[in-house]
This record gives structure tokens, C-alpha cells and sequence, in this order.
């Protein structure tokens, strides 16, 4: 029986505990391990009876990497899951080598402090060589591919919908719908309503650091960067209707940019209302969304944080938020030399979600991948030495779990195109 350990207990790491919890056929013993143990406790409790999976739980720093390899050492799991932040990637890595212990995570390395100057300099070389400039990208994960090999030891990196699934969708269209992939538009849409004014779904710091960014896509091999919100679509969605989206900087393209070079353009569009963008921009103008410390009152303050801990919590959202999410991928190319366009995408209604799991569907559609990531490791139907994406191992699989675990796709074989 699987051993897993997870790190953090926020919002997406709630959903995978219950989906782990649910999969008791596959998982038999399961730690939570988190900075706040109370939080790791309280839901250990709600479970406790409604599933076999062991659970224990352990307070954690995982920024202190020999913290955190003297607890992995002695779970001794098959696999972690790192549902912390994406500050924590390279820790938790490092801790996995050094105790020998398979990797899993949602989302690429990004500093916590971006004004280090070490990191900068690194940062700004990269801007210009690669040409996009968000704060987050692979390469600081990609480094690690030699010893994750050496040491046999499986990396499967960004799990979560998007990305994750939304590579997996690749993975699915290239093998089964196209011999060429021309283009993929990465379509996300959240129709959900939770009646505040301003929250974000998922944490803040990451969530407006991601949006506040420059959009940028994939052409011909070569970013083109623009400025943030600058390229606006309508598009109608299943389960949903027409949303206004915005075309953003996204870590799948850069997977999928470099895994697939014969797609000519790869494009991330996600969807905002108006109060979302007004909040945001009056927000970033007066310097809330500043990542550099000032000091108040004798105390020294970082912005952003200080904003996080006046939004909702997203934990929060799930009892308030009706409506559905929409995810996927619109991909043309040829198929037995004849042009071929297909959508394959995800409608996840909020409050199923939140009767099932006590979560909103940002959190769920997150959650769930995350669970059949380190189910696809742990069963060893994913595992092969290395640091790997999603779009780099047999779809199939996979996309059985999605259906299996919450999260049914459709493929529309005549979708409209994104102009
Ligand atoms: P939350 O802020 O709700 O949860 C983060 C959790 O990590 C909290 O429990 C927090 O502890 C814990 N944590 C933070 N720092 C540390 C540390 N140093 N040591 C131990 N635990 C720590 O975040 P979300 O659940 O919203 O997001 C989790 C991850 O999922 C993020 O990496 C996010 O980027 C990713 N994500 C990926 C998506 C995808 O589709 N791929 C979509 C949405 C999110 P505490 O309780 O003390 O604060």
C-alpha cells in the first residue's frame, strides 16, 4: 500500500487529501505535514472514520531543507506532494534527493523575494536570452534533471489543471487526433460567482503576482511578450456563456514550447470581469502588489502580504460561490494530411464541488490532478528517473483518472477558433 506525505494544508492541498482519502484502494497511509500542524489536524479529524487512509500529520518548515529530510527519512513515503507554495519547490526537492523519495508538485519554482540580488541577476539574464519576463519559469527545476536521473528518482512537476491537465490534454490530442499539432489555445474560464467585491481563488500573492504580469505567447519557437491585459478575446463557453478572456504569460507554454517544437503558436487565455481587472489595477497603482518590503510603523511590511491577509481567504470561497469553471484546450493541425481542429475541456460546477469536498472548484480542479499526479508516480505508471512534465508520459492513464475522480472531459470535434 502507498505511503504519501503532503506538504501544506491550504486550500488545493484540502481537495487532494479528500481525493487521496477517497482513493483508499490505492493509498493506505497518508501524512500531512504542514507550517500550521492545527490545520493538518482539524482535517485529519473530519476524515478520521470516513476513510482506511492512515492519516498522521507533523508541523513542517519546508523552506528548512534538513527539517524537512529528517521528517521525510522517518514517514519514509513512497512519494511527496509538495501543495505548499511555489517558494518551497527547490527545498522540497532538495529534501526528496537527499532522502530518496519520488517528487510531485502544481506549479514551477518563483522566489519569495524577488529583490535578491542573486536571483535577480539570474532573472534578468534569462528576460532577455529567453524573452518573457514573469518571475516564474522551469529552468530552476529543469537544473535538477541530472540528479533526479542519477539517483533514480522520479520529478513530476506542475499536476495541477493548468497546468497539468492541460498538457495531458496535449499529450492526449497529439497522440490520438493529429499527426501535427499548428496551434493550441489554453482556454481558462471561471464562471463563478462568490458575491465579494475583490478575492482572488486561489492564494492571493500568487494569483495577482501571476495576472498582474506581462502576457506573453509562444510564435514560431520565440516569445512575443505584451502588456498585461493588453489582448482581450470573447469566447462562449460550454456550461457556462461568453466571458471576457485575457491573454496571460502561463508555465505550460514554456513545457509545451519546448517538448513540442513543431506547434507554431501556443496561446494562455484566462477570463476576468470588470471589478476584478478595476480592483487589480487600482491595487498594483497604489503599490499594494509591491513584492519589496517597507517599513510602517517601525515594522517592516512586504505589500502583497499585507493585501493577502486583508482578501478572503480562499479556503473561505466554497460555501459562497455558485456557478461553473470551464478548462481546456483548443488544438488545430492535420491528420492524415486533411486540417483538424478539436477542444478537449472540463466543466466543473462550484458548489458540486463544494457538496463533495467543501471547496470551490478553482481548488478542485487543482486538487483532484494533483491526487492522480502522485497516484500515476506511486503506481508506477508514471515513473521514469528524471524531472518531467505532464506532457511527457502516456496520456492515457491519466485521463481515465480524470473521469474516474471528479473531473469528466469532452472533446468537441467542431469547435470555433479563437481569432
Ligand atoms: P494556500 O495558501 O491555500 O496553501 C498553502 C499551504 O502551504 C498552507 O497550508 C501553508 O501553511 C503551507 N506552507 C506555506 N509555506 C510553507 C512552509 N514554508 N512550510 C510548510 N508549509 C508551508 O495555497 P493554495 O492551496 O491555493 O495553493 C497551493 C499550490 O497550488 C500553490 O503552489 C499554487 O501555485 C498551486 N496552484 C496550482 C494550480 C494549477 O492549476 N496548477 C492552480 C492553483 C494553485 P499555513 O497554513 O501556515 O499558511
Amino acid at each position: 500500500m502507498t505511503r504519501l506525505m503532503i506538504i501544506g494544508c491550504g486550500g488545493v492541498a484540502s481537495v487532494a487529501i479528500h481525493k487521496v482519502c477517497q482513493n483508499d484502494e490505492a493509498f493506505g497511509e497518508l501524512m500531512i505535514a504542514s507550517r500550521t500542524v492545527s490545520k493538518c489536524d482539524k482535517l485529519k479529524k473530519e476524515l478520521e472514520g470516513k476513510t482506511k487512509v492512515k492519516i498522521t500529520t507533523a508541523a513542517v518548515n519546508a523552506d528548512n531543507v534538513e527539517e524537512l529530510t529528517a521528517l521525510i527519512r522517518s514517514y519514509q513515503p513512497d512519494a511527496v506532494l509538495n501543495l505548499a507554495l511555489p517558494y518551497q519547490d527547490l527545498s522540497i526537492m532538495d529534501a526528496c534527493l537527499a532522502a530518496g523519495v519520488d517528487y510531485i508538485d502544481t506549479a514551477n519554482y518563483e522566489p519569495e523575494d524577488t529583490d535578491d540580488p542573486e536571483w535577480r541577476k539570474i532573472y534578468e539574464k534569462r528576460c532577455k536570452e529567453a524573452g518573457f519576463s514573469a518571475y516564474f519559469d522551469y529552468s530552476w527545476q529543469w537544473a535538477y534533471q541530472d540528479r533526479f536521473k542519477k539517483a533514480g528518482l522520479t520529478a513530476l512537476l506542475g499536476t495541477g489543471f493548468d497546468p497539468g491537465v492541460t498538457s495531458v490534454f496535449a499529450a492526449y490530442a497529439k497522440k490520438h487526433y493529429f499527426d501535427t499539432i499548428d496551434t493550441i489555445d489554453i482556454l481558462d474560464c471561471n464562471g463563478g460567482d462568490h458575491g465579494y467585491a475583490f478575492a482572488t481563488n486561489f492564494n492571493p500573492e500568487i494569483n495577482l503576482r501571476e495576472v498582474s504580469a506581462p502576457g506573453s505567447y509562444m510564435e514560431n519557437g520565440k516569445w512575443v511578450e505584451v502588456p498585461a491585459m493588453s489582448i482581450k478575446r470573447e469566447y462562449n463557453f460550454d456550461g457556462v456563456g461568453p466571458k471576457d478572456m485575457y491573454l496571460l504569460h502561463h508555465e505550460e507554454i514554456e513545457a509545451l514550447g519546448k517538448h513540442m517544437p513543431e506547434v507554431k503558436r501556443i496561446r494562455f487565455f484566462m477570463t476576468f470581469g470588470q471589478s476584478y481587472l478595476d480592483h487589480m489595477r487600482c491595487l498594483e497603482d497604489v503599490g499594494m502588489l509591491s513584492t519589496t518590503p517597507i517599513h510602517y510603523e517601525g515594522k517592516e511590511i512586504v505589500p502583497i502580504q499585507f493585501l493577502k491577509a486583508l482578501l478572503p481567504d480562499p479556503a473561505t470561497l466554497g460555501p459562497r460561490t455558485k456557478g461553473k469553471t470551464n478548462i481546456g484546450c483548443i488544438f488545430t493541425g492535420k491528420k492524415d494530411g486533411k486540417e483538424r481542429k478539436i477542444y478537449i475541456y472540463n466543466v466543473c460546477d462550484h458548489e458540486e464541488c463544494y457538496k463533495e469536498v467543501g471547496s470551490q472548484a478553482i481548488s478542485y480542479t487543482t486538487g483532484v490532478p494533483a491526487m492522480i499526479g502522485a497516484l500515476m508516480v506511486t503506481s508506477g505508471l508514471w515513473k521514469k528517473p528524471g524531472v518531467y512534465t505532464t506532457d511527457e508520459f502516456d496520456p492515457d492513464p491519466y485521463m481515465e483518472a480524470l473521469n474516474r475522480w471528479g473531473l469528466p472531459w469532452k472533446v468537441d470535434e467542431n469547435p470555433t477558433l479563437v481569432d
